[in-house]
């Protein structure tokens, strides 16, 4: 889903306490409560890290094709700026090799134009000077590019879940605005359809451990037995933990499940699948069932994961 720049920002402001507190409360965990105001901070980053995923969808923004357009503007720069070089450092007399060089008089018809539009304090007042200056621009020019390599090296040294709008530090608006002028796709270096939930359950873990002080973890269900018959698969979930209500909660309450987990919002019975908790809508349960099994696999993958890359 591709969204505005600021689309939605608005209505993670709208993200209060008592949105806080309804997740404590219909995930049934035993948080601190004085901790409610400043969970509401982290909450707002979880939901950022969504907006700024979600925001990548554009398969034109990764980074192998804008590295490509940027690595070709970048060698036609630096051969304008040696041949630049080259005729100010041989240039005996500037006016007689200006006009031996075609180029160099289209150069020369565009710079008489540009002058005439330039207030009387411009700065170049020869077509040397003007020289000098289109090789500093284009310095400057090599100088954002080279930053933006060394983004490149930063962003490809971080873990995982930092490579999201962590990144780009808590300010909500700066994060979106980077995120959604390009950077951040540019920084991708693959544009596989990591999904966001990747980088927002490990968060979300962390909040969880903060409020309730205790381990984020997520245990087989011992409802559950595997080759159940598919009726009984949509009822009960393969997962199930306080920390696992957590997080599915917190989801439903952002609005978040059918978009994370790409699911249609199921036909609620009763007030619409955001505020139904009713144990007998079938439909409503179903999807919970889906993001719980889904939120389970992905946390026992990410485990894994920590413990493969740990020596
Ligand atoms: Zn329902």
């Amino acid at each position: 889903m591709m969204t505005s720049p600021t689309a939605g920002l608005d209505w993670v402001h709208g993200l209060d306490c008592e949105t806080m507190h309804r997740i404590v409360d219909q995930a049934r965990i035993d948080a601190d409560a004085s901790k409610i105001p400043y969970a509401l901070d982290r909450l707002k980053e979880i939901w950022a890290i969504w907006h700024v995923e979600d925001a990548r969808a554009s398969p034109f923004k990764y980074r192998p094709v804008i590295d490509a357009r940027i690595d070709a503007i970048r060698n036609q720069m630096q051969t304008v700026r040696a041949t630049l070089d080259n005729w100010r450092s041989n240039m005996p007399d500037p006016e007689e090799e200006k006009l031996s060089s075609l180029t160099f008089k289209k150069l020369e018809f565009g710079y008489n134009l540009w002058k005439l539009k330039q207030p009387p304090d411009a700065k170049s007042s020869s077509f040397y000077e003007l020289v000098e200056d289109i090789v500093q621009q284009l310095n400057l020019a090599e100088q954002m590019f080279a930053y933006l390599d060394k983004l490149q090296t930063d962003f490809d040294s971080l873990n995982g879940e930092h490579k999201s709008s962590v990144f780009f530090g808590s300010n909500l608006e700066q994060n979106a605005h980077l995120a959604f002028q390009g950077l951040y796709p540019y920084l991708l270096r693959y544009n596989y359809k990591t999904p966001a939930l990747r980088r927002m359950l490990p968060q979300i873990g962390r909040l969880y451990e903060f409020l309730t002080n205790k381990k984020f973890t997520i245990a087989k269900n011992p409802d559950y037995t595997p080759g159940d018959n598919q009726e009984k698969n949509l009822k009960i979930s393969q997962y199930s933990s306080p920390a696992l209500r957590f997080a599915y909660t917190l989801l439903r309450e952002c609005g978040l499940v059918s978009e994370v987990f790409d699911h249609p919002e199921p036909p609620c019975r009763g007030e619409g699948f955001r505020r139904c908790t009713d144990e007998l809508c079938e439909p409503c349960r179903a999807l919970e069932v889906v993001a719980k099994n889904a939120i389970g696999h992905l946390n026992s993958n990410l485990r894994k994961e920590t413990k493969e890359a740990q020596p």
